[in-house]
């Protein structure tokens, strides 16, 4: 640690706390962010991975939320051009189903409850002249397209902690926060390390942003009552082998009630997803059951040409959403709306509440609004500011590509389109002082070459062969089986190809 007393100390790298902590070292406020595992290893990378307003929510009237939601997604898309792209979504009509005028009408509503400058509008669908139609079966002649973005989700997260550093926070991971004293005008915060040492922090001000673990902090180490009860529900996915030759998304209507998406993954590979299962194990420990991947594929198989069947499951995971209790009773249908509970009945402690992926900056700048003055914080600043990398000119990625491709034409395509994907302008980091194939190196596994590894390990907080194959990448879906041996004997400084590179940024 580099110092032991902080303005805030935000528990809990997921996309809050490090878009909280982000936001407040933004606002001059000296911030520890403190995650017990990896950044992301939890709910924020077993999402969905949509930017999205939330269509479903229209039909439980939600609409302050779809609101707030379809806004972020434009200043996300603006945000962060290479981790965060448009996507179009067709939702095959079944007649059997929510009738035309309902669904016209919910998207009518999706178009035009926010200001809308990036993404086209919705429209009806023709299945027989469509890209999409080759893909659903003969009997869904029609449906519907609307428009939402795409996101790498574990790097959304990693962004912000990346962000947060760069303007003066601490970030700690594989750091739990196990015991807490409360003064009047501070905490003093115990924290154990992965070796086991427990030293103390003092912070003026907690931030609980502990995700499925928010009540366990507060009824536990923070000995705090609160108001708000959390629903634990759990969502799962299945990853097939592509099923579609088109960067259209499926949204298919299951007659639960509930709706199930099919969506391009990895370039190789369909995501299909998610279930709705009330929760109370360890949020650490939630995997899919039989059932939910019977689920998902009888509901993709209704409507797919090709049935989907549990034996092309090459991938499958599981996390819990922190929910907001609303005593209602199907899971499915409790909000995703959070709410920020602020307790000053000694140092303060801010808990954090439910939550999307697609709100938290508007969360994280709420909630440092909140906390800010009482620390000498400034004011909100996140809305016109990119994620690192997201400096891309016009926010034009294939042209960036194309840059990048042409200042390093020893790479190959798709090594470029993955750098350019997942690093935008801060490929250009990972690749300075490389000119030539030889200086680029072997790769030490899955296409993973050294000078990205130590990136990885020097700017964005990567530690082990997991952090890396599904994290930081996904390249854990194509790597060979020896991929993560070889990875972690090269983080250890034990592999044959170990050598570092020499180039520093
Ligand atoms: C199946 C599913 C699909 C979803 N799809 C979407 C979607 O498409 N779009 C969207 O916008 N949202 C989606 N969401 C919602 C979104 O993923 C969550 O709202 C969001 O990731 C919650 O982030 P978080 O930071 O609150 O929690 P988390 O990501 O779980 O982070 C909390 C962190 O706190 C850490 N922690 C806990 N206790 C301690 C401690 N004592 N010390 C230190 N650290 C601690 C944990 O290790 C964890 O990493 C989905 C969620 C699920 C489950």
């Amino acid at each position: 640690m580099k110092e032991s007393t902080y303005d805030l100390v935000v528990i809990g790298g997921g996309v809050n706390g490090a878009g909280i902590a982000r936001d407040a070292a933004g606002r001059g406020l000296s911030v520890l962010l403190l995650e017990q595992h990896d950044l992301a290893a939890h709910t924020s990378s077993a999402s969905s991975k949509m930017i999205h307003g939330g269509l479903r929510y229209l039909e439980h009237y939600e609409f302050g939320l779809v609101r707030k939601a379809l806004q972020e997604r434009e200043v996300l898309l603006a945000s962060a051009p290479h981790i965060i792209r448009p996507l179009r979504v067709v939702m095959p009509h079944d007649t059997g189903q929510r009738p035309a005028w309902l669904i016209r009408l919910g998207l009518f509503l999706y178009d035009h409850l926010a200001r809308r400058e990036r993404l086209p509008g919705s429209g009806g669908v023709d299945f027989r002249r469509h890209p999409a139609g080759a893909g659903i079966r003969p009997d869904f002649p029609r449906g519907f397209a609307y428009s939402d973005a795409w996101v790498q989700d574990a790097r959304l997260v990693v962004l912000n902690a990346v962000d947060a550093r760069e303007r003066g926070a601490q970030v700690t991971t594989r750091t739990a926060l196990v015991g807490a004293r409360r003064r009047a005008d501070a905490w003093s915060l115990d924290l154990r390390a992965a070796d086991g040492a427990v030293h103390s922090v003092q912070a003026r001000l907690v931030v609980n942003a502990a995700g499925p673990w928010v009540g366990t902090l507060l009824g536990g180490p923070l000995g705090v009552a609160t108001r708000h009860a959390l629903r634990l529900v759990k969502g799962s996915h299945i990853v097939v082998p592509r099923l579609f030759d088109h960067s259209f998304g499926y949204l298919f209507q299951n007659p639960d009630g509930r709706v199930v998406f099919a969506l391009p993954f990895e370039e190789r590979f369909t995501l299909i997803g998610t279930t709705d299962v009330d929760y109370d194990g360890d949020p650490a420990q939630a995997a899919i059951s039989a059932e939910e991947v019977d689920y998902l594929c009888d509901t993709a198989s209704r409507y797919l040409a090709r049935p989907v069947t549990p034996g092309q499951v090459v991938w499958t995971f599981a996390g819990v959403r922190p929910l907001l209790d609303d005593a209602t009773n199907n899971a499915a249908r409790v909000t995703r709306d959070y709410r920020l509970e602020l307790d000053e009945t000694g140092a303060p402690v801010l808990s954090v509440f439910g939550g999307k992926l697609t709100t938290y900056r508007k969360l994280a700048e709420q909630a440092v609004d909140r906390i800010a003055p009482r620390l000498g914080g400034g004011p909100a600043w996140t809305a016109g500011a990119m994620l690192p990398g997201g400096d891309i000119e016009g926010g034009d990625l294939p042209a960036f590509e194309a840059r990048l491709r042409r200042k390093y034409p020893f790479l190959a395509p798709a090594l470029a389109q993955r750098l350019a994907a997942s690093y935008g302008t801060r490929a250009l980091r990972i690749l300075d002082g490389v000119d030539s194939a030889a200086a680029l190196g072997a790769p030490v596994a899955a296409d993973l070459h050294p000078c990205e590894l130590d990136y990885l390990v020097r700017e964005e907080f990567a530690r082990t062969a997991e952090d890396i194959l599904w994290r930081r990448t996904r390249l854990g879906l194509t790597a060979s089986p020896d991929a993560a041996a070889r990875l972690d004997a090269w983080l250890t400084g034990a592999g044959a190809g170990a050598a570092r590179p020499t180039q520093t940024v």
